[in-house]
């Protein structure tokens, strides 16, 4: 065991001040257990915690981190920006410089507006959605994360196209009532909910790489299918790329699946490790805005130019050529590496990826939706594993349906450690 006396002293103060010590629930260790881990320093790769126990990072901030922590260009361009003020409220040159950088080398958007979160970049993207077209409802799917907005906490119903529950307190019936939610991967549940609520779907949201409920990828055939229904019903698709958005590559799954969203969210890398979201669409689309539209949409620090200068030093390294074949080789060489072993070992483990997003799976099956398999009990697998590998220098988000991120930063060196610990992981895992 790592000594983690100051980590511990710092959680026990953090619970007196702010509700369950975090200031986001997972951050609380709650599903694995113990105190969670107070970093203080990150280079490359690698965490240092306030016990100064050194750590190489597969959380990377829960993704924002595509080229690993405090990048030199990041810093210098962070510094530079911030030494003439922090904020004006009045547009700045930062902010054409970011947007048109993922304007030009994006295929599917003309124009985007900057937020600060994935979660008000969803929650606008909605509500220009139903704007354009003057329709209430929604539907989203079981298992895709689309931030903490109140129409969108909402689990399924019992059977297909029935209305669900709030998957939180503080939620109106109201609400829960113009939400939808569908299985992933299941084409006739959407052919039956469009047939039901024709002329009342506003939008079809959908991480097109689902991976906040483990790693739930879809075939092309089914985002296709997305395309071509909502096309044929007059309903808005929309793709919440603020996970695989500058991942999976820089046109994100649009792009890596060649599929034209009608809107696109994104959050994460986006913003170089500041707090930035963004939703873009066509000029057309995006006309709907205030001032020029009647869909209301505003920020105070919005388009922050600290924030836009991090998201520009980041995204610029992203373009450079073989950036995303030189990251998906190397996530590819952990997930195999892994994966074999486990084979060897007959393990019910298995572990995919796609680009630099990985997921570590209890179950050994594909799974493509939140199915009954995807609940059962694999936490305690998972909780071993976890910490063994915190314990042995390789921090993991606390969490079985985290997905893990590589970055431009993880060397070779680094894969081969944490596959030999991850090996180990495995050992007392299945023990
Ligand atoms: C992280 C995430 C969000 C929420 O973004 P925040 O910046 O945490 O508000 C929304 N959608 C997806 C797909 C995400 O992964």
């Amino acid at each position: 065991m790592k000594n983690r006396k100051q980590s511990e002293i710092l959680f026990s103060k953090a619970k007196q001040l702010m509700p369950a010590g975090v200031n986001s629930p997972v951050r609380a260790f709650r599903s694995v257990g113990g105190a969670p881990i107070f970093m203080k320093k990150g280079k490359g790769s690698h965490v240092i915690d306030e016990d100064d126990n050194e750590y190489i990072d597969y959380c990377c901030s829960w993704g924002p981190l595509i080229l690993g922590h405090a990048n030199d260009n990041i810093v210098d361009a962070v510094t530079e920006v911030v030494s003439n003020g922090t904020t004006f409220g009045t547009p700045t040159r930062q902010e054409n410089d970011l947007a048109e950088l993922v304007i030009d080398n994006h295929k599917y958007i003309e124009q985007i507006r900057f937020v600060s979160s994935g979660t008000e970049a969803a929650m606008s993207a909605i509500r220009l959605a139903r704007g354009i077209t003057g329709r209430e409802k929604i539907i989203k799917f079981e298992g895709c994360y689309h931030g903490h907005v109140d129409s969108l906490l909402v689990n399924a119903g019992s059977g297909l196209a029935t209305f669900g529950t709030a998957s939180s307190a503080g939620i109106p019936d109201s609400f829960v009532k113009e939400t939808i939610v569908l299985p992933l991967n299941d084409a006739n549940a959407v052919k039956l909910a469009l047939e039901k609520y024709k002329n009342e779907i506003a939008c079809i949201a959908i991480e097109p790489i689902p991976a906040n409920n483990g790693l739930l990828i879809q075939g092309k055939s089914f985002l296709q299918f997305l395309r071509d229904i909502c096309d044929e019903y007059g309903v808005l698709l929309f793709f919440d790329e603020v996970i695989s958005g500058f991942r999976v590559g820089f046109g994100g799954a649009s792009m890596h699946y060649d599929i034209r969203p009608d809107l696109i969210a994104f959050g994460k890398v986006i913003g170089g490790g500041l707090p930035v979201g963004a939703f873009a669409s066509t000029s057309k689309n995006m006309a709907n805005l205030s001032p020029d539209g009647s869909v209301y949409q505003a920020g105070t620090l919005s388009g922050n130019p600290v924030a836009m200068a991090a998201g520009y030093a980041q995204l610029k390294q992203c373009l450079k050529p073989g950036f995303y074949e030189e990251l998906n080789k190397k996530t590819e060489y952990l997930v195999t590496s892994v994966l074999n072993y486990a084979k060897e070992k007959k393990y019910n483990f298995y572990m995919y990826h796609v680009g630099s997003i990985y997921w570590l799976n209890f179950l050994s099956n594909n799974v493509t939706r939140v199915a009954s398999e995807i609940k059962k009990d694999s936490s305690s697998y998972f909780k071993t594993f976890f910490h063994h590998a915190i314990n042995n220098g390789v921090y993991l988000a606390p969490s079985k349906y985290e997905v893990g991120f590589v970055s431009a930063a993880h060397t070779y060196e680094d894969l081969d450690i944490t596959i030999k610990v991850f090996r180990e992981c495995l050992d007392a895992a299945y023990a």
